[in-house]
């Protein structure tokens, strides 16, 4: 699904500009601060429904500018279609193909796309909520549903919470409405955490061959789903089981939980372990093959979007090839030659292939 072009009017640093692209490697090459990843986060806005960033609306308009517009023309479902993004006064609305939308969500899973940048080594090195992140964004491209049911469990989560903390207050309300939640929960932990092991079974694979690629089969990479409600990986598969096992816990522990004044089990404490040549990547990769699993598991993402929707996605890379030696660099000369990839760097000589080049000065693209 390549995307054709990109206009922005009063958005970050861009005043006004279009920006077309070649359907194989485009590199955007500038100094620091000048517009490279303003322009990756535009684009990826139409994937996401958000700014990558998690900038706020505001944020994305020029500075003193009233209202920012954006467009994106790319190619998907075998036509071109244009998608139309406008912000002002704490306000937006989307349009996709002179239809508008109810919610910028709704876009999501239209316009795909593969996002990776320097803070994805997070995905490696830190905290769970990072590795949650990538699959919750990297499944929802792949099914609504899924989506939907994160909604509503992040809701029931909320107010499952509240309930916790408030229930020496409100006894009556806690006891009348708690069991609510917990059956909530439950019910779309089993949508979620199958989705979830499937979704990590199918990176492992995929990233195994990258890996066999990149490093000339001297590393292998596993990837583990780890429950946060005590149940095997394995059984994950079974929503029945994801199903009682997290209502079991969520009805049996009500002291504890009170205690904590928080929900104690459930896809919320899911984590992904990441391990190389059968060693904790956390505790023991080094930087170059932190860079490497993060980005294999970017590739993996394309891979597996492209088997289930039969279009690869657009790959937007922010300075992805730092840091990796020529042997990496070489495989992913290689794997970009028939990709569509937009990626940023400061320096054009690092990337060896053949591309399209786009100097970034001061918020300009030529
Ligand atoms: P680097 O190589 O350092 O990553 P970059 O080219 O990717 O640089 P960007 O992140 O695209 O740089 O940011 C370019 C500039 O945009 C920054 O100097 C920033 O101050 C500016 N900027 C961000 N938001 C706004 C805004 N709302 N209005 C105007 N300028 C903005
Ligand atoms: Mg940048």
């Amino acid at each position: 699904m390549p995307v054709r072009a990109v206009a922005l009017t009063d958005f970050r640093n861009v005043a006004s500009a279009e920006v077309h692209f070649g359907e194989g490697v485009n590199i955007l090459v500038g100094d620091n601060a000048q517009g490279k990843t303003n322009l990756l986060e535009a684009i990826y806005l139409f994937a996401l429904g958000k700014s990558f960033r998690g900038a706020k609306e505001a944020e994305l308009i020029r500075f003193g500018a009233e209202l920012s517009a954006l467009r994106l023309d790319f190619a998907a479902g075998g036509r071109e279609q244009t998608a139309v993004i406008r912000f002002s006064g704490g306000k937006r609305t989307v349009e996709l193909n002179r239809v508008k939308l109810r919610r910028m969500s709704e876009l999501v899973g239209t316009f795909r796309a593969v996002l990776f940048c320097p803070e994805h080594l997070s995905l490696i090195k830190e905290g769970p909520a990072a590795r949650r992140g990538y699959l919750d964004i990297a499944i929802s491209q792949q099914r609504p549903l899924y989506l939907q049911a994160l909604q509503r469990y992040n809701v029931a989560l909320r107010e499952r919470n509240k309930l916790l903390k408030q229930a020496d207050e409100n006894p009556r309300l806690f006891r009348d409405t708690v069991d609510l939640w917990s059956a909530q929960l439950a019910e779309q932990a089993a949508v979620i955490a199958p989705a979830r092991l499937a979704y990590i079974r199918a990176v492992e694979a995929a990233a195994a061959r990258i890996f066999a690629d990149m490093t000339g089969d001297r590393e292998l990479p596993a990837f583990t789903y780890t429950t946060g409600f005590h149940l095997e990986p394995d059984r994950c598969a079974d929503a029945d089981a994801v199903r009682e096992r997290v209502y079991g816990l969520l009805t049996s522990h009500l002291d504890r939980e009170r205690g904590a004044g928080s929900t104690l089990w459930g896809v919320h404490r899911d984590d992904i372990a990441i391990s190389l040549n059968d060693r904790s990547a956390r505790l023991y990769a080094s930087q170059g093959q932190q860079r490497s699993l993060a980005l294999a598991m970017k590739l993996a993402e394309g891979e597996i979007c492209a088997e289930m929707s039969g279009e690869r996605p657009v790959f937007l890379f922010d300075d992805v090839l730092s840091e990796l030696d020529s042997t990496r660099r070489a495989y992913l000369t290689r794997t970009f030659a028939d990709r569509q990839v937009i990626m940023t760097t400061c320096e054009r000589d690092i990337f060896s292939g053949e591309a399209n080049v786009i100097r970034v000065e001061g918020g300009v693209y030529r």
